[in-house]
């Protein structure tokens, strides 16, 4: 039981392996006319948001980082987060 852990284990480990190889490898097909689908991870006060888009068609990825949007203060509390200022 404990050496099959271990295979599942290494499994794992090589899997991971194989998706960090094909991460640096998704500049897509140049000729495809692409047609993106977005994944957007908003932007708070205080972290960049992510947009990334994926070619259904090709499978490029391009991401986007969007600016923290900033701390909107009314009255000395952020309305968006509820920090004090
Ligand atoms: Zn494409
Ligand atoms: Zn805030």
């Amino acid at each position: 039981m404990k050496l099959f852990k271990r295979i599942i284990f290494v499994f794992i480990v090589a899997m991971s392996f194989i998706g960090l190889v094909s991460c640096e490898n998704k500049q897509g097909d140049p000729s495809c006319a692409h047609e993106y689908t977005l994944s957007v991870t908003y932007a708070t006060c205080t972290k960049n948001g992510e947009i990334v888009k994926t070619c259904t068609k090709c499978g490029r990825v391009e991401t986007e980082k969007t600016s923290p949007t900033g701390h909107n203060y009314v009255s000395g509390v952020c309305t968006d987060c509820g920090d004090r200022q």
